[in-house]
């Protein structure tokens, strides 16, 4: 570990980022812009996610540059050399146990004073640990402010008895269509399938409601500092909302992968979060493509799907014969691994590569991706968005279906599949993205989106001012 240089004077910020890969990347991108802004930086990873991250990008991958260090904490799992995607509720309840006192240790082994935690608005530890030691904390949460919304409603959904759902019928009986239109700021028409997955449980005791509610006890019920990745015009009626209903100030300084491209610092942009290693050949392959041609397909980094679904997928994209990058990750599909049928590859040989993990960022900004067929998470959207890239949309779990609601009837830049998805609809919806009048309105719809973004990215832009409003109003610590 690099001795922080006391000499220099600078405001030291520990960041605290929730273990799961979309978690990673935006506080990652946050913890760069401090330091792009003069603070010393300590990352602070669990143990098994900086395993993995030395074995994606190699031993210097989390090497230390000047003021810029790693650290890591036990995530409380149980150690494993796995290198599939960690279950989510269980690491909300063993980091919500266990993180606490390694992470006090940590602070105070640092030995240093910190100015300030930021801290991932879903590892409340930190929160506690702040407290006692006087130390002010940011949060940040990585997912859109419609959803954030969603999550701070759940108290007033159970007292309407909206969630835990009476029985395993509420699933399929259309009781999901309810409409809440009363949540402020949510569009007027949102149902109860729009909102987090988490709701549709039936017990009362559930891990993840009883997690989302002490988070809203401990993250936005003080006067927090509260950062957003979004911007301003995106959702501006949810962040007004949110502002006047909630204790947190809350500043949205995202697309936060934009802000960061502006930093002319190669070192800084050489430290990366993906835990899987990036296959950057297929950005070889997309130059050889036409401009617009290719559909681009991910679905993150937690998706599972059945092996019927993931034949679906397949045949519909086989079907469309549009070329093809499709992201199948080792741990896609549920119990089995990705098998495809020797006729569906040779099918889609000439057209398609399949790889398991790659630079999204890059291959949603490359001009051959001309459609984004995604699960609807948080930053695949913002990505997709910047990039000028419209979507097909299937949402999977958590904030997925209110971002693939907002994307498909609030900005106009994607269209849903449904759940049970079927060959037929697939080929119909892509190939109506790729080619069709629909398809051309989401483009142009998507290219005015990322307009905005470069405008609130940029000099004088709402989301740049944010940051720097946010960085000033850091409260002192205790005396
Ligand atoms: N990502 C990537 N390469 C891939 C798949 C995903 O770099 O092959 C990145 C993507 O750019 C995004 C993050 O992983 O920043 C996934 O976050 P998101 O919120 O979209 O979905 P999640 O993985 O949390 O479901």
């Amino acid at each position: 570990m690099a001795p922080i240089d006391l000499q220099t004077n600078k405001p030291h910020a520990v960041c605290v980022p929730f273990p799961a890969q979309g978690h990673l990347n935006p506080m990652l991108n946050l913890a760069k812009l401090l330091h792009h802004r003069g603070f010393h930086i300590t990352y602070v990873n669990t143990h098994f996610n900086h395993k993995r991250l030395l074995k994606s990008r190699g031993p210097d991958a989390l090497e230390d540059l000047p003021d810029f260090r790693f650290e890591s904490i036990p995530d409380g799992l149980p150690p494993s050399d796995d290198d599939s995607t960690q279950d989510v509720p269980s690491l909300c309840d063993s980091t919500r146990k266990n993180c606490l006192v390694p992470f006090q240790q940590l602070l105070c082994k640092l030995n240093v004073p910190v100015r300030c935690i930021v801290s991932d608005s879903s590892m409340y530890f930190t929160g506690k640990a702040a407290d006692e030691l006087g130390i002010p904390i940011v949060y940040l949460c990585t997912a859109s402010a419609c959803s954030l919304i969603s999550y701070l409603y759940i108290p007033e959904l159970i007292d309407k008895g909206l969630t835990p759902l009476k029985d395993e019928n509420c699933l399929t009986n259309g009781y999901l269509d309810t409409v809440v239109d009363w949540i402020p700021g949510l569009i007027k028409d949102t149902r109860l399938k729009d909102l987090p997955t988490f709701i549709r449980t039936t017990d009362p005791n559930d891990i993840i409601i009883n997690f989302c509610l002490e988070g809203i006890n401990i993250s936005f019920k003080t006067q927090s500092l509260v950062i957003l990745n979004t911007f301003d015009q995106l959702e501006h009626q949810v962040l007004e909302a949110l502002s006047s209903k909630f204790p947190p100030n809350f500043y949205s300084i995202g697309p936060l992968h934009l802000l960061v491209k502006e930093i002319q610092d190669n070192a800084l942009h050489s430290i990366g979060s993906n835990l899987w290693k990036q296959d950057f050949e297929c950005l070889e392959w997309l130059n050889t493509k036409e401009p617009k041609s290719v559909v681009y397909v991910n679905f993150g980094s937690i998706t599972v799907m059945s092996p019927k679904q993931l034949q679906e997928f397949a045949w519909g994209l086989a079907n469309t014969k549009k070329p093809f990058v499709w992201v199948i990750r080792p741990d896609l599909v549920k119990g089995d691994s990705a098998i495809l049928s020797s006729e569906l590859l040779i099918e889609t040989k000439e057209r398609g590569i399949m790889i398991s993990w790659c630079p999204q960022e890059q291959v949603l900004s490359h001009p051959s991706i001309g459609g984004f067929l995604t699960h609807s998470g948080w930053n695949s959207t913002i990505e997709s968005l910047s990039a000028g890239v419209p979507m097909v949309c299937w949402p999977f779990f958590a904030d997925q279906q209110i971002n693939c609601r907002y994307s498909c009837t609030e900005w106009g830049i994607g269209m849903e599949i449904d759940s049970n998805v079927t060959r037929d609809e697939v080929e119909k919806l892509v190939r109506e993205l790729m080619e069709g009048e629909k398809g051309k309105k989401m483009r142009d719809k998507t290219v005015e989106w990322k307009r905005e973004a470069q405008r609130a990215t940029g000099t004088g832009g709402s989301s740049l001012l944010n940051f720097d409003r946010m960085i000033k109003e850091i409260p002192d610590g205790l005396p």
